[in-house]
């Protein structure tokens, strides 16, 4: 098997490329977008789990060096600021060597997908952009991809990387479920210079406020990335810009009247379409990832909700999964089929998990069930911290060198 074509250029398809490349195989991305940094949203938190896929192929500096600092504990506090537990990413458990390199880190969205794709291209992946991928055939001995321009692409495999409202998928599975609605609202963003008490070092605080959830943390550079999550009822983009910037602000404003303080200065002190909130959406039970020599990867195979903070690390142990299959197992078909064997299990309790996470977010305003939520959270967070409860998530690692199946061995 000689060439991979990756619709997707977003955070797994530059990784799946750079971990086929690293097997032998070559891969082509291809994405939608004229560049680079697109994504959604303003930053994300990556995990040591996603940090050593990174490490694996040789991704980890650049995207370490792309501003991104620790984000190594969660610290819960109640809508008055009263601590509800603190959370570690287990990375201080690590050998000394590792704590510091996989250690979770916040990074802006953009820089990180500039550095995975700079990578990329450092190691002989091709990226082309503003191809569009709108869907693909199938013949006996290969795949060909059409893309909006007109123009066409052929290869011995097809991933499609290309997220949440994937066409690949649309293709693969006219029938598939749509994504599921987490039932939250998120906006989220990075206000540059803000005169706010510090976060302490390497910590996210995260707010139960009583109407909605709040998380920030303060940046070395004298900064502030935050977030806001919002229950509410599904809502398109179109119906959400329909609203306007303003409502927006107000409607998070109102959320979180009454709450912490510094919630109020952070949202007063961003610009007004920042706030501009998207609808979750999680998506665990897809009936296939894979069709023939078509394949799924990252959130066009299962999205997780946001709050779980293992999206882009799923996609990033995906690819690595991925890579080990289609080198060792000849036939493609048979390949992706043992690649979404190996994962399916761990990324429906991932799911599972965010989505549970997303859940506890949503506050309500009686006095009372405030109370009895603290005290729900309180012993949560404590049994977590206690019995090292993120573990089973953050410790996993993919040997990109062990054989993809007992006996498979890697190809000479
Ligand atoms: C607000 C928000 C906050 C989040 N926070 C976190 C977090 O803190 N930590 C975390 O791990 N995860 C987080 N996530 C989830 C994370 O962003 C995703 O899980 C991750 O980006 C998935 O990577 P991906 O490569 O599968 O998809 P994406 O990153 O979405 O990339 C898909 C790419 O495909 C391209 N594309 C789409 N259609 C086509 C087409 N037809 N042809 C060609 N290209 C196409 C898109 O332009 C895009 O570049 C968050 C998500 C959101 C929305």
């Amino acid at each position: 098997m000689t060439r991979a074509l990756i619709i997707g250029g977003g955070i797994g398809g530059p990784v799946a490329a750079a971990a086929l490349r690293r097997v032998g195989v070559d891969a082509v991305v291809y994405e939608a977008h004229p560049g680079p940094g697109d994504g959604l949203g303003a930053f994300l938190s990556l995990a040591p789990n996603g940090l050593a896929g990174l490490d694996t192929l040789g991704m980890l500096d650049p995207v370490l060096a792309a501003s991104a600092f620790p984000s190594t504990h969660i610290e819960l506090v109640n809508h008055r600021g009263r601590r509800l537990g603190l959370v570690g990413d287990g990375s201080d458990r690590l050998p000394g060597h590792l704590s510091d390199r996989l250690r979770t880190v916040t990074v802006n969205r953009d820089a990180l997908q500039r550095a995975l794709a700079e990578t990329a291209l450092d190691q002989r992946v091709p990226i082309e952009y503003s191809r569009r991928c709108t869907g693909y055939t199938e013949g006996p001995d290969g795949v060909v991809a059409e893309f909006a321009d007109g123009s066409t692409a052929e290869g011995d495999v097809l991933i499609g990387a290309d997220g949440l409202h994937s066409r690949v998928r649309g293709v693969m599975d006219p029938d598939a479920p749509r994504p599921d609605y987490t039932g939250v609202i998120g906006s989220g963003g990075h206000v540059p210079a803000l005169d706010v008490e510090p976060t302490p070092p390497g910590t996210v605080r995260m707010v139960f406020g009583r109407r909605a959830f709040f998380g920030y943390q303060t940046t070395p550079q004298g900064g502030v990335f935050w977030f806001a999550n919002l229950g509410h009822s599904e809502l398109t983009r179109e119906e959400i810009a329909a609203r306007g910037d303003d409502e927006w602000k107000r409607t998070t404003l109102d959320a979180f009247a009454g709450d912490l303080p510094v919630i109020t200065t952070i949202l007063e002190a961003e610009a007004p379409a920042r706030l501009r909130p998207l609808s979750s959406y999680d998506m665990a039970a897809l009936p296939r990832w894979h069709r023939g020599r078509a394949g799924l990867l990252g959130d066009a195979a299962h999205a997780v909700s946001s709050s779980s903070g293992q999206g882009a690390s799923l996609a990033i142990e995906d690819a690595l999964v991925l890579a080990r299959c289609l080198r060792d197992i000849p036939a493609v078909p048979e390949a992706l089929a043992e690649y979404e064997a190996q994962r399916r299990d761990r990324v429906r309790r991932i799911v599972a998990e965010g989505r549970r996470r997303s859940n506890q977010k949503l506050g309500s305003d009686h006095p009372v069930a405030l109370v009895f939520r603290d005290l729900m959270l309180r012993t949560v967070f404590a049994v977590i911290s206690r019995f090292d409860g993120t573990s089973w998530i953050h410790g996993h690692r993919v040997d990109l060198d062990a054989p993809a199946r007992a006996g498979s061995g890697p190809r000479a």
